[in-house]
């Protein structure tokens, strides 16, 4: 195994990782950031994003992340392709293995490594993605104002996104497998007192409809087994998302989904010098912005504490 001492190691490549990237690189310290499974994260698999400052005519999910990486390196940003496969946070230098290898030992170690929309798991529903099919409704709502959509989901992201859509949209089905709703009781009467939600309670999704794009459902009544089919031309998927973090189970606390926790108003986990940023550790906003401003934070955060560390070793020579 080749062995490589760095002062910063940024994990993800979505807009929390570029972001701590400009900012470590700015501050002299040389990040090496490695890119992960999906280079670019989640913004790479949507289309138009216009909700993100700065960009008045909005800018391809993709295009943005270009951007992204070629500020970190302008900087001077050491990106590279390549998984963590494994870490140990219990000693300091952190150690962090690449594809099995590589073993990096890294003065501060800062976590974007994102999170992932959980899907049905359908054909039509990969073969659609992007062409009416999304699992972001404040991403992707805007364009089917007017028009009739569906999402599938009874948690609290779904009757958010519902009650969202509703004042988007012409007409909202909400599809529940169960004969309720897993959503908070306030975030469910927002969803009932919606006039153009319908709730659909015990449907699945047994199929989404088109060639080209979304035209339309065939549903499931999960009790009878009956098949239908609805027009609509959005289909948004609210059925959860999984944080990408397994990797550092046993070392971070983290919630029981598998989100990072930090102390309020930081990046700073339970681990001194290993800092979480963007969706690995949001579960609730989990937008572009706010995954950029934490990796903003992550990398402020490390920069302070490799200061202190400094300073703690020049002392602790004398
Ligand atoms: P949840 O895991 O809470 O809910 C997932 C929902 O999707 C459930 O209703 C579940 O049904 C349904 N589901 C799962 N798999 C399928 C499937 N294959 N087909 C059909 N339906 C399916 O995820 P959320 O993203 O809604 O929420 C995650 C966490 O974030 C929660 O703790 C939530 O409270 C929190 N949150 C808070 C918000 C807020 O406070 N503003 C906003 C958004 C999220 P079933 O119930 O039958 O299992």
């Amino acid at each position: 195994m080749t062995k490589e001492r760095v002062k910063v190691l940024i994990i993800g490549s979505g807009p929390a990782g570029f972001t701590a990237a400009i900012y470590a690189a700015r501050a002299g310290m040389k990040p090496v950031l490695y890119q992960g499974g999906q280079p670019g994260g989640q913004l790479t698999i949507t289309t138009d994003v216009e909700n993100y400052p700065g960009y008045p005519e909005g800018i391809m999910g993709p295009q943005m992340m270009v951007d992204f990486q070629k500020q970190a390196e302008r900087f001077g940003t050491d990106i590279r392709s390549g998984m963590i496969t494994a870490v140990d946070f219990s000693g300091w230098p952190h150690s962090v293995t690449v594809d099995n290898k590589t073993e990096i030992e890294a003065e501060a170690v800062i976590i974007s490594t994102g999170a992932s929309a959980k899907w049905l798991g359908l054909e039509s529903e990969q073969r659609l993605n992007g062409r009416g099919v999304s699992a972001c409704a404040v991403c992707d709502g805007f364009f089917f104002r007017g028009q009739d959509v569906a999402i599938v989901g009874g948690g609290d992201t779904a009757a958010e996104e519902a009650t969202y859509l509703s004042k988007l949209v012409n007409k909202v089905y909400m599809l529940v497998r169960r004969d309720e709703m897993r959503a908070s009781k306030i975030m469910q009467q927002r969803v009932l007192n919606a006039p153009n939600i319908e709730v659909l309670w015990n449907s699945e999704t047994d199929e989404v409809l088109g060639e080209e794009e979304v035209t339309g459902l065939r549903i499931k009544d999960t009790v009878t087994g009956e098949k239908r089919e609805i027009e609509v031309q959005g289909f948004f998927v609210a059925i959860g998302h999984k944080p990408n973090t397994d990797i550092f189970k046993g070392f971070l606390d983290m919630d029981s989904a598998g989100y990072i926790k930090t102390i309020p108003g930081t990046s700073k986990t339970n681990i001194p010098g290993v800092f979480a940023t963007g969706d690995a550790q949001d579960k609730i906003y989990r937008q572009a912005v706010t995954a950029a401003g934490s990796g903003c934070m992550g990398a402020l955060d490390a920069e302070k504490f490799i200061a202190e560390k400094e300073v703690e070793l020049q002392e602790a020579a004398l």
